[in-house]
């Protein structure tokens, strides 16, 4: 039989809660929806997302590479799948072969699908990206008519979808969006001014959903709302979520630290009095951020307690001070016990990260369960 972990740190992933934030997101918006899943759902599982967002309905997939979408179509997802990465020459007929969505973000690339394409005797499937201010990939807004036409006048391109990617949308007082959507309608104006038939707009990341209906169009991009974390502690909450993801161990140590004793590498931290510790076995080495050294916090019998001295490669510390713990005890560090709540955002703030680091930085040491 093949191996179970017992390993006592794992990752819950609520299946249901990423279906309620799905529905919360379309009732708010009223367009379609590309699920983003990149970078291991965020962290969450690849395939398992993939497949219940399906299961929900989602009308279409996001990921950064072609690898994420071949190992998709491998697992017999069918939804349409985009890749918003740049294509490299040699794997367009990669694309190709396993009916991925293509981002063509230059001429150049254009003509190397075309190409490929033709080789291949099938039509691509393709979405331009525009540059209306990133300044990371796409053609600038400013300069894309001819990218337009050219695209437009492929015969061995399908063009499915036109957009672009907001910079600063996570902040609700920027003027960066607004210029972002201007910028982004005047390319697309010049589709109907040549009489073609528009394909999808689509712009707005989860920052564009809670914060700009100007970006939704025809269909929008969120990630990480999707999985129930806002994008930036300056966020606000217009789409109500529930958090996908909970991460707990267990107790393995306990022991007393006499007065003026260090703990952890660097001896950097020394109880004032004799003081409970317990010993948790989780680390840098899982993703847990050794920022958190005496900044982070977990949760134990429903009490809140400090992380103290260095995190280690897979164990930290915890000062319970005169409480009681004992071996198995649950710990909670992404979640909620009892009525206390440790939220992805806060541990994001404490260690000085934004929350999306958080997320994909959780490896697959971590057993994940799916609920
Ligand atoms: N669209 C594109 C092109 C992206 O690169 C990303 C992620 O960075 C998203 C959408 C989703 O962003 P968010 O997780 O902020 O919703």
């Amino acid at each position: 039989p093949p191996a179970v972990s017992e390993r006592p740190t794992r990752i819950a992933v609520d299946l249901d809660h990423l279906a309620f934030n799905l529905r919360s997101i379309r009732a708010h918006v009223g367009v379609p929806v590309m699920g983003i899943v990149k970078a291991n759902a965020y962290g969450h599982g690849l395939v398992p997302v993939a497949r219940h967002l399906q299961a929900q309905g989602v009308e279409q997939l996001g990921v950064a590479f072609v690898e994420e979408g071949i190992a998709l179509r491998q697992a017999g997802v069918t939804t349409p799948v985009l890749v918003l990465g740049g294509i490299f020459g040699r794997q367009v007929a990669q694309f190709i072969a396993h009916d991925l969505e293509i981002t063509v973000s230059s001429p150049d690339k254009l003509r190397q699908v075309e190409a490929a394409a033709q080789a291949m005797g099938r039509k691509a499937v393709i979405h331009l990206k525009i540059d209306t201010g990133m300044e990371r990939i796409g053609v600038h807004s400013y300069s894309s008519k001819a990218f337009i036409e050219a695209a437009v006048a492929s015969q061995w391109c399908a063009l499915k979808g036109i957009y672009s990617h907001l910079a600063c949308s996570d902040d609700p007082h920027s003027s960066m969006t607004a210029q972002q959507v201007e910028r982004f309608l005047e390319a697309c104006s010049h589709i109907e001014r040549i009489g073609a038939p528009m394909p999808l707009r689509h712009l707005a990341n989860s920052g564009g959903v809670l914060h700009f209906p100007d970006t939704w169009l025809d269909m929008v991009r969120p990630g990480i709302m999707l999985y129930g974390v806002q994008p930036d502690p300056a966020s606000l909450r217009t789409v109500d979520l529930k958090p996908v993801m909970s991460l707990a161990s267990q107790v393995v140590y306990f022991k007393v630290v006499k007065e003026g004793h260090p703990v952890s590498y660097g001896a950097t931290w020394a109880p004032e009095r004799d003081t409970r510790v317990v010993t948790i076995p989780i680390g840098y080495g899982d993703g847990y951020p050794r920022a958190l050294s005496s900044r982070g916090e977990v949760l134990i019998r429903g009490h809140r307690y400090p992380i103290v001295g260095r995190v280690c490669m897979d164990q930290f510390m915890v000062d319970i001070g005169q409480d009681s713990a004992w071996n198995e005890d649950e710990v909670m560090l992404i979640g909620s016990q009892g009525d206390e709540a440790l939220t992805v955002e806060v541990l994001a703030q404490r260690a000085g990260v934004i929350p999306y680091e958080i997320l994909v930085g959780l490896n697959d040491r971590i057993p994940r369960e799916y609920r």
